[in-house]
Formats: C-alpha cells, structure tokens, sequence
C-alpha cells in the first residue's frame, strides 16, 4: 500500500512515494490556531500541554486526534499525489431508466471538465447505478475517486454494490476502524476518512450528504475541498437537500430526479391527530398493527425518543410474537438489522436510525409526534416504503398532536415531486 496524496505523520511509513510538503501539524497565524490536518480553525477545539520531548507547552487539535495528533511542535507530511489509469471496466446487469440515463450522462460530463453537479433524486430513483458512467469515465483518464457518505451503513451498501459492478478495480474501502488496503485511485469511505487527504481526489461524489448534521456542513464542504486536487468535481446525491447547499449551486447545476427506478410514485404521507403514551395502550395504533400482521405486512414504528420508545414498546411486546426495537445506543443493533432482513421481525419500534439504508418488501411505516421530526427526516422515512416494484400501495401513517410546518413542507415537497415525475412520463 502507497500513502498516495495522504497526510502523514511518520516517514518511516512510506518507501517510493515522494514528500510534497511538510509542515506543524498546528500554526498560530495572527494569534488564531489553524490545524493543518483537518483544517480546523475553530479555537475551542485547540488544547494545550506540556510536551517532555521539546520541554515546552504544545497545542494540539482535538478535531482530528482519531487521525494522529497534529501539534504545533511537531511536523506532518503530506504525500505527493498519483495518478494511475484502467480501463474502467464495469457491470450492469440491467438497463437504466432514462431518468438515470439522463443523471448518468450529466455526471459523466461533469466528472470530465471537473465541475460540481447536485441531483436532487427522491428515495429509491436508483442513484448508485447513475454513478457508474462517470466513475468510468474518470478512472480511465487515471483520475482519482472518493464517493463518500456520512453515515457508515451507506458506505457499506455503496461498496458492496461498486465492487460487484467494478470487478477490475482495487477499491479502498475505509470508516472508522476499518483502513485501506490499496493505493486510493479508488476509495469509498466516510466523508471524515477524507481528512487523511491532501490534493489528491479529481472526483468526489457525496451521497446522501443531508445525513451529516447542519452544525457540521462547513467542517464536510473544507474537508471535502482539501482533499481534492486542483482540477476535481463534487457530485453530490440527495434526496433531502438543505438550503445552504442548494444556494452552492446555480440552477443549471441542479439535476432534478423525481422519478423511482420502478416507476411508480412516492408514497404520501398521511397525518392523523393521534396521542400515543407511555402508560397506556392506543387502540389505534394496535388496531393498526393487528392489521399488517393480518395482512403479512412489516412495519417500522418511528419515534424520537430512545426512552419513550422503550417504555411504548414495553406495552405492545405482549400483544405481538415478532417485534423488536432499535436505537443507535443499541449494542444488538446489528444483529436486529440482520433479523430484520431475515424475515424474523414483523414490527420493529425505531429511532432515526432506519430513516435510511435498508430496503424491505411489503413495508409500511408509522411515525409517533411526527410534529417532532423534521421534514429531512419525514422525506427520508415515507422513502422507506414501496421500494420493491412487487408491492405497491405502502402506507406511510403520521401520528401527530398537531400540524407543523416541516410535517405540511415534507407532504408537498412528496407531492410536487410525484407531479414532476408524471408530467416528464416518467412514472405512471
Ligand atoms: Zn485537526
Ligand atoms: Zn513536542
């Protein structure tokens, strides 16, 4: 493995690779601290020791610790960048729907004249085969790739699918814990593994880039820009953009996509005024659950709150043989995930934590104190359902104590997608 276009902290870790450049992992400039590792400049994340090496006080950055400490005392390298070309050889066992072919040919032509594309595509509309042309394309000219995401199990289920399609290409896979193995011509990771970089990507592509916290855009976007090259394009997929991404690009660089791969339209969420509590059984809701099991339906109940959550789920346990609950705090949580696909749980009580990722047949999903969910969040649960071309008809059931205008924004932002899709011909 080469250290290609990365920050490094020890030069006994390279052989062949050349030293661009080297300098303090942290500089004071004009009494403000910068973190040449990370880029950091927000001064509450700088903290100061006293180092017995250099016998004197060093400051060091917290934001990227888990990377190798940068400190002012002590330099970091940065590693010349390399190119290599393939063929760029790939599979596809099935033919793209125009609307993908219409976002492929966009992201190929900017992939090569480096320029930045955002495809607003709903849930389901196919994304990761849209991407295949131009991963292509540029990996034949010998351009280095990253396709990153926030959120692990994304980057998971996007390396499983690029390396089933892209057979002849040594793909790095990296998240916390888990590291490359190549030499980065091809790397599908976590948007924070790109701190490891410097110069080095001519294509980025970002999906699902709404998952990553508001509070933090500012620290992906420097991130994302550092670890390109001079020359480099940032595609970014998403269903759910925010406005401060949306006014990055001008109207031409915004691909709608309103259309899923299978052609039917999205689910419309359905509000329903419905108190649900934690002392007492909703006949409703159970109602509703009696119901799917009838009807050999699973469903995900959505709440807000880890322990309000688990104190509901405590009441409907003994009315069902196969039901579960999930949260991020979840030390079993993979294991549920694993049962889920399975077929073992019919109705599985969750947090935020399956807003995304996982695809199941015949599912219908409800969401307790919707008014508490944003409309990212309710975009992203109501994408959940109908996802299989095989059972249409899904139910997406809001339970509410009252309308907000996330729940009334999500409902249209649905709506007016379904009504772009038919009027291009494109669901039916
Ligand atoms: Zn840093
Ligand atoms: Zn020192």
């Amino acid at each position: 493995m080469k250290l290609y276009g990365r920050i490094c902290h020890d030069l006994n870790n390279i052989t062949t690779e050349k030293l661009k450049a080297s300098k303090p992992g942290v500089s004071n400039v004009q009494g403000k601290y910068i973190c040449h590792q990370c880029g950091n400049t927000d001064q509450t994340l700088f903290f100061q020791y006293y180092c017995h090496h250099c016998n004197k006080e060093t400051t060091y950055c917290r934001y990227c610790v888990n990377f190798g400490k940068a400190q002012s005392c002590k330099d970091i390298y940065i590693i010349e960048s390399k190119r290599h070309q393939t063929d760029g050889k790939y599979r596809l066992d099935f033919e793209l729907s125009e609307q993908q072919r219409i976002a492929s040919e966009n992201i190929q032509r900017a992939v090569l004249k480096y320029e930045h594309l955002l495809l607003h595509a709903v849930t389901g509309a196919g994304k990761t085969e849209m991407i295949f042309a131009g991963i292509s394309a540029a990996r034949q000219k010998g351009d280095n790739i990253a396709v990153v995401s926030p959120r692990v199990d994304v980057v998971k289920e996007v390396y499983l699918r690029l390396t089933n399609a892209f057979k002849d290409e040594q793909i790095d896979l990296m998240y916390e814990g888990q590291f490359a193995q190549y030499n980065s011509t091809f790397v599908v990771a976590t948007v924070h593994q790109l701190m490891r970089y410097d110069g080095h990507f001519n294509v980025v592509i970002v999906d699902e880039v709404d998952a990553f916290p508001l509070e933090m855009d500012q620290q992906l976007m420097h991130t994302i820009q550092k670890a390109s090259a001079t020359s480099a394009s940032h595609i970014y997929l998403t269903a759910t953009p925010n406005k401060r991404l949306l006014s990055q690009f001008n109207h031409s660089q915004i691909i709608k996509l309103p259309a899923r791969y299978h052609g039917h339209p999205l689910p419309i969420p359905e509000f329903q005024f419905n108190t649900i509590k934690e002392t007492k059984l909703n006949p409703k809701l159970l109602k509703f659950l009696k119901q799917q099991i009838e009807n050999e339906r699973k469903t995900f109940v959505f709440f807000h709150d880890i322990r309000f959550m688990e104190k509901v789920f405590n009441i409907y346990r003994h009315y069902f043989s196969k039901i579960e609950y999930v949260s991020s705090i979840d030390s079993k949580r993979h294991e549920k995930v694993m049962r889920l696909r399975n077929n073992e749980i019919d109705i599985m009580f969750t947090t935020t934590i399956l807003e995304r990722g996982i695809t199941l047949e015949k599912l219908d999903v409800v969401i307790v104190n919707t008014e508490k969910f944003n409309s990212s969040a309710i975009i992203q649960i109501a994408g959940r359902v109908d996802r299989k071309i095989a059972y249409p008809n899904g139910k997406v059931l809001c339970y509410h104590e009252g309308l907000t205008k996330h729940m009334m924004h999500a409902k249209n932002e649905i709506v007016k997608m379904n009504r772009l899709a038919f009027q291009k011909g494109w669901i039916t």
